[in-house]
């Protein structure tokens, strides 16, 4: 019998463990950490061996196969001897697609995955059988297991791809690259965009990539490197023949001369970024034959993700938007671009080393007073403290919201952005973004 040790007893090392004790193997699952309770069940009522708190190395060195979870870096001691001793470790996704025949449509890229996946997901859906796993949801592995769906449509991060072997979806979509995650890629860029194109890695030319024709980074690596995969770029600026463009007001997606023109007014997202990814999802539609009608009304109806650009309330007038998955300066550069009224925009946290130059257009355009939100403010008040009337610090989301409902006049929107990760003050990004909404409905 196989044995199978799974580092990272969470959502995917769980539904790994769950799916190859189903397939025959020898199931250990070790975390350093503790295992939520939830996760502990789910391993004593299928009898899988676990342990927390520690790695016991006689019981993992002694594998034929790891699965590690995204989360735990190459540095780890344990994972370096694992791969000195010459184990193979995969990531969930490498290990669990090769329990499925169902079709792949993967989507990595430093933002815009949740959002594409989503919205790839809620058009397929309407005409085919499909689930969404990866970053989201029930684990990939589980739904393998328990739904063997025909189609799915998975969000994958750069360290899922940085353990695959053979993994290779039938469609993949690189929404954009933008420096992000650089502590576990040894401080250089190059290594995480190699990451990120390694979703193309194993496709040949009957698989797809779709892109971001726009971006310069992605055109730099095509410079350098190639893909056995059909292209099917998408651009906000120039004509594609062969993929999908923005112009007038209409998405327009040919795939080998069948092509799909479509109004962009409504759409239910704003702005330019998810036009973006409303080309990427819809170019998965066209490619997977989704009617042109319902490719149309599901970009009406989408409602978004939660703490993505999200409408929050209207209180005097004041529009009040929850963007607190912007947890780099990219995501906060779309937020601030989509802007169309005067804004009182409160940003900060733990600073991933942020270069703030590419919003300083926006800032000067738009923003009429800065709310700085975290623990070390220092960095925003002096890179913003010249360009704006306002600018303020606190440690406290209720405070924040309370001062910017003073600063906000009739028109103006009030926009949480922060451009940082949250763990300076918040448990994560959601638990920030839900503080704001209650403050919000606190008012
Ligand atoms: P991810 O899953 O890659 O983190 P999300 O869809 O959760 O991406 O969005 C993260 C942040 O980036 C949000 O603030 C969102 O508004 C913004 N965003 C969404 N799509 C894009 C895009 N295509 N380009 C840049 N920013 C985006």
């Amino acid at each position: 019998m196989k044995r199978l040790v799974i580092l990272g007893g969470g959502e995917s090392g769980v539904g790994t463990a769950l799916l190859a004790k189903a397939k025959g193997f020898e199931v250990f699952v070790s975390d350093k950490g503790v295992i939520k309770e939830k996760y502990k069940n789910v391993l004593i009522h299928n009898e899988i061996e676990w342990e927390e708190g520690q790695h016991t190395e006689s019981k993992i060195l002694n594998a034929n196969l790891v699965m590690k979870s995204p989360g735990i870096p190459d540095k780890v001691p344990l994972v370096k001897q694992l791969r000195a001793n010459g184990i193979l470790i995969v990531s969930e996704i490498e290990f669990a697609a090769k329990y499925t025949s169902a079709t792949l449509v993967g989507i990595t890229g430093s933002n815009g995955k949740t959002t594409t996946a989503t919205l790839t997901h809620h058009i397929l859906k309407q005409e085919l059988n499909v689930g969404l796993a990866g970053n989201i949801g029930d684990s990939f592995a589980k739904q393998i297991l328990e739904e063997d769906y025909k189609n799915y449509v998975l969000e994958i991060s750069s360290f899922q791809l940085d353990d695959i072997v053979d993994f290779k979806p039938h469609i993949a979509i690189i929404t954009n690259i933008t420096p992000d995650h650089l502590d576990r890629y040894d401080y250089k860029f190059e290594n995480y965009i190699a990451a990120k194109f390694r979703i193309a890695e194993n496709q040949t030319k009957d698989d797809y990539l779709i892109y971001d024709a726009d971006d310069e980074v992605i055109a730099d690596w095509f410079k350098n490197n190639s893909v056995q995969s059909t292209l099917l770029p998408f651009s906000l600026t120039k004509t594609i023949e062969n993929g999908a463009y923005f112009k007038n007001n209409n998405i327009t997606i040919t795939i080998d001369n069948n092509q799909i023109i479509m109004p962009a007014s409504n759409l239910a997202l704003e702005g330019k970024h998810n036009i973006k990814n409303a080309m990427a999802a819809s170019t998965v539609a066209h490619l997977l034959k989704i009617r042109k009608q319902t490719i149309r009304e599901s970009l009406e109806n989408f409602q978004g993700v939660e703490h993505r650009l999200e409408q929050v309330l209207k209180i005097n007038k004041v529009q009040y938007i929850n963007d607190s998955k912007a947890t780099n300066v990219n995501a906060t550069y779309y937020a601030l671009e989509s802007m169309d009224t005067p804004t009182v925009w409160i940003v900060g946290g733990q600073d991933k080393g942020n270069n703030y130059e590419e919003l300083f257009p926006f800032v000067n355009e738009k923003v009429k007073a800065i709310i700085c939100l975290g623990v070390d403010n220092e960095k925003l008040l002096h890179t913003f403290g010249n360009m704006v009337d306002i600018i303020v610090e606190t440690q406290f989301m209720s405070e924040a919201v309370k001062i910017a409902y003073k600063i906000a006049e009739s028109g103006d929107s009030v926009l949480l952005s922060p451009a940082c990760a949250s763990f300076d003050l918040f448990e994560n990004y959601e638990d920030r973004g839900r503080q704001f909404k209650n403050a919000v409905r606190n008012l």
